[in-house]
């Protein structure tokens, strides 16, 4: 047997980064074992959907490597690929279950609804359609469908026993028919719900395994109860552990960037958001924190999955993207740093600053903070930073100048002799040496911390860096002029 899974979203907003995750692990369960992976999108909310939406969530798809075998821009032999486009298909299996008595038309009003379910809830009930329709005789409701009464079609819950079902993650699940509701699966506008959509599709493209979020695991007893109605085998259902925010609620955009847009935009590496979305919830057998995609797919199984759910921790990932970044060779991380740049920047500027940045970047997005100082024509700091704690701005001047005339003096300095001659004037001075690169790295950067002093002073060029010195000793000068004397007396 060929196994297929897919992934299913709804086209209704940013691409979210549970579908990425989600998608992940059917791709490594259909890759493992040489299945396929479809691409559908459950469009049949068209009040939320948008088609900007659902280009958003292949791209952003794609940027993660997580690609589809079948799907709406791809084809593939069991499409359209897209719910909206299968309209006229769903109507025929919802007359097929009304025809069975396994589903009935409801033709109960909105407000009647809303009564009910507000009794329910003062009852401290649990809110559910109350099935005034249900007996309903089946020639009496087509007189009234003729006569073109608007209504729904409801799925037929038995009232009791339960439905059970071996979850590929969870082992046995089982829940009680009495708490699951008689679904609409066809609306009063002849549109499926996510539900008789979902299934029709999943059984018309061969599913064999259907692996989603947890959320979903209330819907199972209704699709189970579809697909024996259709007398069609049921797909294996796996349930993975929700994305959770630090405070364990379910991963939501107010308390934690849920858009596949903003990882991408922040500089985040493909490579290490999806190393980070496996680590939601599984691990390799060797126990390590990084590893390959390839690394998933050669060791999935469910037994894997950790079913409590994973906290999404920014702070590790960021850890992760810097480990990436870090392994990345120097042109590659020139090719994608280079759309981080300021605009105008050229490949070949980003090259020769990539060494002095790459052991600090955590995201490709702190490049040009990191480095504007390489392309201001100025740096703009407060004069204060230049003075060395428990020193006088005049005796700063004074060291800052003694350095300035030595790097006059140095035909074409090379960052051993910056060191050198700095290291050699604050022991002149008597300065602690780190007081005197402090100064300098304000001078030349703007910043407290960069990346590594000399280094970037032979990035700069003798040129820039000779004019941010003057512009350093002019500052110290204005300082000391209006710095009171150390006895505190006017000068
Ligand atoms: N359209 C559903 C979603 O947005 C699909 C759920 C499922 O995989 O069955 O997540």
């Amino acid at each position: 047997m060929t196994v297929r899974l897919r992934i299913a979203p709804s086209p209704t907003g940013d691409p979210h980064v549970g579908t990425a995750y989600i998608a992940l692990f059917n791709l490594a369960f259909a890759r493992r074992h040489g299945g396929r992976f479809v691409l559908r999108i459950e469009d049949t909310d068209r009040a939320r959907s948008t088609p900007e939406s659902e280009r958003m969530i292949s791209e952003s798809l794609r940027w993660l490597g997580l690609l589809w075998d079948e799907g709406p821009d791809v084809g593939g032999p069991n499409g359209p690929y897209r719910q909206s486009e299968r309209g006229a298909l769903y109507r025929k299996y919802a007359d097929e279950l009304l025809e069975k008595g396994a589903a009935y038309r409801c033709f109960c009003s909105a407000e009647r609804l809303d009564q009910v379910r507000k009794a329910q809830e003062a009852a401290k009930h649990q809110p559910r359609y109350d099935g005034k329709c249900r007996i309903l005789p089946r020639a009496e409701a087509e007189a009234r469908v003729a006569a073109g009464e608007p209504h729904v079609v409801r799925l037929r819950v038995p009232e009791d026993g339960f439905t059970s079902f071996a979850d590929l993650i969870r082992g046995e699940v089982r829940i009680e028919n009495r708490t699951v509701d008689d679904q609409v699966l066809l609306k009063s506008d002849g549109m499926p719900t996510y539900h008789l959509a979902n299934v029709v599709d999943d059984r018309l493209m061969g599913i064999t395994h259907v692996v989603r979020a947890e959320e979903w695991i209330s819907s199972t007893p209704k699709h189970l109860l579809l697909y024996r109605a259709f007398g069609w085998e049921t797909p294996q259902f796996g349930h993975m552990p929700l994305l959770r925010n630090s405070d364990r609620t379910k991963i939501s955009k107010r308390k934690n960037p849920t858009s596949l847009k903003w990882y991408e935009a922040q500089g985040y590496l493909p490579e290490a958001l999806v190393n980070f979305l496996a680590l939601q919830g599984f691990s390799v057998p060797e126990g390590i924190e990084i590893f390959p995609f390839s690394r998933v797919v050669e060791t999935f199984e469910f037994s894997r999955i950790n079913t409590t759910g994973p906290v999404f921790d920014l702070q590790k990932l960021e850890w992760l993207n810097g480990e990436y970044i870090r392994k990345l060779g120097a042109e590659d991380l020139a090719q994608r740093l280079l759309p981080f740049a300021r605009p105008g920047t050229s490949l070949e500027t980003v090259r020769s600053i990539l060494p002095l940045v790459q052991g600090r970047l955590k995201r490709l997005g702190e490049f040009q903070e990191l480095t504007d100082f390489f392309f201001a024509d100025r740096v703009e700091y407060e004069a204060g930073l230049l003075v060395p704690k428990k020193l006088e701005p005049a005796r700063a001047v004074e060291g800052l100048r003694t350095f300035v005339q030595a790097y006059a003096a140095m035909a074409a300095p090379v960052a051993t002799e910056i060191d050198r001659e700095g290291r050699a004037i604050a022991e002149r001075l008597g300065w602690k040496v780190g007081d005197l690169f402090m100064m300098l790295r304000v001078a030349v950067t703007g910043k407290t911390a960069t990346p590594p002093l000399c280094e970037t002073m032979v990035a700069l060029g003798k040129d820039k860096v000779a004019a941010r010195l003057d512009e350093a000793v002019r500052k110290l000068d204005g300082l000391a002029r209006t710095a009171p004397s150390p006895a505190g007396q006017p000068q």
